[in-house]
């Protein structure tokens, strides 16, 4: 057994500050918080001046990074590539996401994930697949083409792992209550997103599954008086987390502050939704024979339509406490809130014997280094 440290000015351990501290570690499971002059003389440590450490950031939404969309290459070694992109951003785990694909491609997609979580891919959390139980209404950048409303012979063909965390997307006006309750009992996150549902057909029933909604205020039914539509549905519903993507061009900061006087603290959290072009020198891609390209700092498709973000975790976090959010705030929707949404009790805290992970960043909120189960990058 090894120890090892880091330590800055400050360290934020998802509850408290400490001063001029160190995060030490035991292999893969952290240790203890100590002041600097206390740590033993001979452990191995790397000091970060001006600089704060934060519990690791979680991003359960990302399509790809370091050029590689996960919809073209389900494979281990671009799980990797997309996972190191992130890490230059502060991510130290992430949730693959699969925009609508075809059956084929969705089960390719669960039996990946789940190997690449047992083969100890550093960052690899699971799998979040978003349609394509879709409402067409909304598909934004998808595929409507492949849009369906499965039966649960449907979804008992699919190799749902056991391992790997998944989360899926879905726009529950187009799942049955039957459907939901197969995806509940197969461990699944819900998440109601891509939805145009009236609140009357966010039923009791079938809200009492959803644990979640999908970028807040993107591609679903808006907010108004006489209609609160899946927005007002998800700003209500106390009991569901709901992502949302700060780079101020998908959500008007406003409406961002909003939602975070709207919800419970701890139901909020940063998603990038993050495409190829994250942790990359290009900027362009293809998805599903549709080129997409950075054109003033937005992603968009032919038709105009905003297809996902060109944004880091990092970058999110620097964006919403600049519009007021408090910086302890902030990172905890990038840590500890995501890893509450996934169900995870060991990960969103600098705690002892939490997972090692962690995420350092400069007086700028840029990324410095990422901590991963132990594993310094
Ligand atoms: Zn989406």
């Amino acid at each position: 057994m090894v120890m090892k440290a880091i330590s800055a000015p400050r360290i934020f351990d998802g509850d408290n500050y400490h001063q001029d501290a160190a995060l030490v570690w035991e292999d893969e499971r952290i240790h203890a918080i100590m002041p600097i002059n206390e740590l033993p003389a001979d452990i191995e440590r790397q000091h970060y001046a001006n600089s704060l450490i934060a519990p690791g950031f979680i991003d359960i939404q990302v399509n790809g990074g370091g050029d590689v969309m996960f919809n073209n290459d389900v494979g281990p070694a671009a799980i990797e590539t997309i996972c190191a992109a992130h890490r230059t951003h502060g991510t130290a785990y992430l949730l693959p996401t699969l925009i609508s694909s075809t059956p084929e491609s969705i089960a390719k997609a669960l039996v990946s994930a789940e190997q690449a979580v047992n083969d100890k891919i550093a960052g690899m959390l699971g799998v979040h697949i978003e349609g394509p139980w879709l409402n067409v209404a909304k598909k934004g950048a998808h595929n409507a083409e492949l849009f369906y409303s499965p039966s649960t012979a449907d979804l008992d063909a699919f190799p749902w792992p056991k391992n790997a965390k998944v989360l899926v997307t879905a726009a529950t006006e187009k799942m049955s209550l039957e459907a939901l309750n197969y995806l509940q009992q197969k461990d699944v996150i819900i998440s109601c997103g891509h939805s145009n549902a009236t609140a009357s057909e966010l039923t009791h029933e079938k809200l009492s599954k959803v644990n979640g909604f999908t970028h807040l205020f993107n591609a679903m039914s808006p907010f108004e008086g006489r209609e609160p539509g899946v927005v007002g549905t998800a700003l209500n519903s106390d009991h569901a987390w709901c992502s949302i993507i700060t780079d101020g061009i998908h959500v008007h900061p406003q409406s961002f502050l909003l939602a975070h006087k709207a919800k419970p603290q701890g139901k909020l959290l940063i998603v990038t939704d993050a495409m190829a072009t994250v942790g990359s020198k290009t900027n362009r891609f293809e998805l599903d024979g549709q080129i997409i390209e950075v054109i003033d700092n937005m992603l968009v498709n032919a038709e105009g339509s905003l297809a996902g973000a060109h944004i880091g975790m990092d970058e999110s976090v620097a964006n919403v406490i600049a519009w007021g959010i408090a910086e302890q705030e902030a990172l905890k929707m990038a840590s500890s809130y995501p890893a509450q949404a996934m169900q995870i009790d060991n990960l969103g805290k600098l705690q002892q014997g939490f997972r090692a992970a962690a995420t350092v960043l400069d007086d700028n909120y840029r990324s410095q280094a990422v901590l991963v189960d132990g594993q310094l990058f």
